[in-house]
């Protein structure tokens, strides 16, 4: 079976790992922790890192450090993944769909404004499956109503926007480092900022709140959202690595493009003008009659594929009436494709042989 994701480990991690567990600092404190807070932010060109267990968690924590909470409402793209939504719900904050653009699939800046409320405290803006969202508008959009903007950058190191690291336009970026995101670290996530008073912020209420200068002394209720030391080994490895998996991404998405641009009916990710994508997972879209056979047959010749996220207002928990024509037909139309770095040109072949045999045939294939 080709899967779709397995993470790359490199000698470095296991050295790293092997160090930490060596100088028994195996916990939320010490070296490693200290270097990748550190060499993260820098590699985006970002100030401060502060290190979490997930990247979920990561999500909530700029949420609550923004003081946002029941009565608030926060814009999000509908077509995520469920943890962008669920950390806006955690908060008690009302998160309010916007529908996706349907050439790049994220967020669409000219369906922003017309959900913006006297409640609206902030927009969520997510970097999907590693394309970037059209930051300009939505700065501008922001600014002109004084909201913040919060990064959900999980899926998109070092992906640019016009040139700059996506995860620095914001008041923070959100990072994961899942076992199946462009890094990883088992699991782990981070925030990242320019701004030293909400670095503070995440820190005080990523350690539970504790005074800095004062012993068990807790004056808000906060969190235990820290990293270990074990896991930042793992980041650090990975990171002197990212050069590499980026390139291998690039190559993946390059051999697969070739490929399936000339499939009748499938239609490949893009990448727009403005945008450097890192193909964190790549995908396409073919007619959702299609879809699920196509996922079928690919199985049934040993080859793993995911479908794409469910627009996040048709799951039980988020009920809506609203529609959101765009997200409902990209969800419904998606395939993630076997895109993990070690992932060969032979396999890259065998899947687009696949499709393109399926697409030929229909599903009577
Ligand atoms: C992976 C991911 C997250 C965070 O996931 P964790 O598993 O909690 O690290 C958040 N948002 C998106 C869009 C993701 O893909």
């Amino acid at each position: 079976m080709i899967p779709v994701y397995k993470p790359q480990i490199h000698q470095s991690e296991r050295d790293y790992v092997a160090q930490a567990v060596e100088s028994t600092w195996i916990s939320s404190r010490g070296e490693f922790l200290d270097r990748f807070e550190r060499e993260f932010p820098a590699y985006l060109g970002s100030k401060y890192g502060i290190a979490t267990c997930n990247g979920t968690v990561s999500l909530h924590l700029i949420l609550e450090a923004l003081g946002i909470g029941a009565g608030d409402e926060v814009i999000v793209p509908t077509l995520t993944y469920v943890a962008s939504v669920n950390a806006i719900a955690y908060t008690g904050a009302t998160p309010v769909f916007v529908d996706a653009h349907p050439e790049y699939w994220n967020l669409d800046p000219a369906l922003l404004e017309q959900h913006i409320t006297p409640r609206t405290k902030a927009i969520m803006v997510v970097h999907l499956y590693g394309h970037s969202a059209d930051m300009d508008p939505i700065m501008a959009i922001a600014a002109r109503h004084g909201l913040h903007v919060v990064e959900d950058a999980a899926e998109a190191h070092a992906a640019t926007y016009r040139g700059r690291i996506v995860g620095t336009f914001g008041i923070a970026g959100s990072f994961s480092f899942f076992g199946n995101k462009i890094i990883t670290t088992g699991e782990g996530g981070m925030v990242v900022t320019d701004d030293e008073a909400f670095m503070e912020t995440c820190r005080h209420l990523r350690g539970q709140g504790v005074s800095p200068t004062r012993t068990y002394w807790h004056d808000v209720i906060g969190y235990n959202y820290r990293m270990t030391n074990l896991a930042a080994a793992i980041g650090v490895g990975q990171l002197e690595h990212i050069g590499e998996t980026l390139a291998a991404k690039r190559r993946i998405a390059d051999r697969y493009r070739a490929a399936l641009d000339v499939v009748p009916g499938v239609t490949f990710q893009p990448e727009m003008e403005w945008a450097t994508n890192v193909y964190w997972m790549v995908s396409v879209l073919v007619d959702p009659s299609l879809r699920d056979g196509l996922m079928a047959f690919l199985k049934e010749n040993d080859v793993d594929s995911r479908p794409f996220f469910y627009p996040a207002h048709t799951l039980p928990m988020y009920p809506t009436d609203a529609r959101y024509p765009v997200a409902e037909r990209i969800g419904a139309s998606g395939i993630n494709l076997p895109s993990f770095p070690e992932l060969t040109d032979e396999e890259i072949d065998i899947v687009c042989d696949l499709i393109a045999k399926f697409m030929q045939r229909g599903p009577g294939a």
